[in-house]
């Protein structure tokens, strides 16, 4: 079933005996998005599935207005899936009025891909805020794809005993290891070949793992410089092994786990992706 407003949304959702689990996406659904629904009806009695483009954590205007819109599309996954509600609400639905209280993620939500996107998770975490007090799931499913987003998630929950269990699911990818995105279909076939560098990066950075992060550093980053000077070239915007849970860059002799996290623009679209990695 897919329902439109807040309050049909609650009126079904109290319908649902058990365990609910919650899967917020923007929509344009790919498998990605299904590996998430599976693990969420893997862990749940039911299934709730969010697709809400959410201008509040969009920098320029022109990313939001074409960002891919493909409701019906959507719906049909959700429901092969197994998810039995969709909510699929208006921007106005969620945004009756400005708001005058949000979510500020601080110092996490200003580094890495914070410091290239200002603003962006303030307002992806002001929305999953607002989305878990609409739907009151019991656990909700969040990509590794977006590591940073997942890593100030877990502490919106935690700090604001917001009393949702995060769960996390691994990274799918295409044969060739270029990360699932819903703005891949952006991509010409030569802006593909170039963003491949991307996981490339990543994996021959995995590769040197055992010599320690400087050497994972130092690995993937000829692959991205090679990508620079490629026609279409890849603007970097970064490269960095951090802490998955904090964010901050992990010093050089750092043992424990660590995010390969790399992300940049190859014509009109960014690209990210990352890797987790144990030191
Ligand atoms: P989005 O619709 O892009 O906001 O993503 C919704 C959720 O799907 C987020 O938790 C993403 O991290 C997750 N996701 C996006 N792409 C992938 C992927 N390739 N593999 C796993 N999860 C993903």
């Amino acid at each position: 079933m897919i329902v439109h407003t807040v309050a049909d949304l609650r009126r079904e959702r109290r319908k649902l005996p058990g365990r609910v689990a919650f899967v917020p996406t923007m929509g344009a659904l790919h498998e990605g998005h299904r590996a998430l629904i599976r693990a969420a009806k893997e862990s749940a009695e039911h299934v709730v599935v969010s697709v809400f483009v959410n201008p509040l954590q969009f920098g320029e205007q022109a990313d939001l207005d074409r960002y891919p819109r493909t409701l019906d599309a959507d719906a049909a996954i959700c429901a092969e899936e197994g998810a039995e509600l969709v909510f699929a609400p208006s921007a106005a639905e969620v945004y009756p009025r400005p708001l005058e209280v949000s979510v500020q993620t601080g110092r996490m939500g200003e580094i890495v891909e914070g410091a290239a996107r200002p603003g962006h998770f303030d307002g992806m975490a002001t929305v999953v805020a607002k989305l878990f007090g609409m739907v009151s799931p019991d656990l909700a499913f969040f990509g590794q794809k977006d590591a940073q987003q997942l890593a100030i998630v877990r502490r919106l929950s935690e700090d604001l005993n917001l009393d949702v269990e995060i769960v996390a699911v691994p990274t799918v990818r295409e044969p060739d290891g270029f990360a699932l995105s819903s703005r891949n279909r952006f991509l010409s076939p030569e802006e593909r070949v170039t963003g491949l560098a991307l996981s490339r990066a990543l994996f021959a950075g995995r590769d040197a793992v055992a010599e320690g992060p400087e050497a994972v550093l130092a690995a993937a980053g000829p692959v991205l410089e090679a990508a620079a000077k490629a026609d279409p070239p890849l603007a970097l915007d970064y490269l960095v092994l951090a802490d998955p849970a904090t964010f901050t860059q992990v010093p050089s002799g750092h043992r424990g786990p660590a995010v390969l996290a790399v992300a940049g623009r190859v014509g009109a679209t960014r690209l990210i992706d990352n890797l987790p990695l144990e030191f």
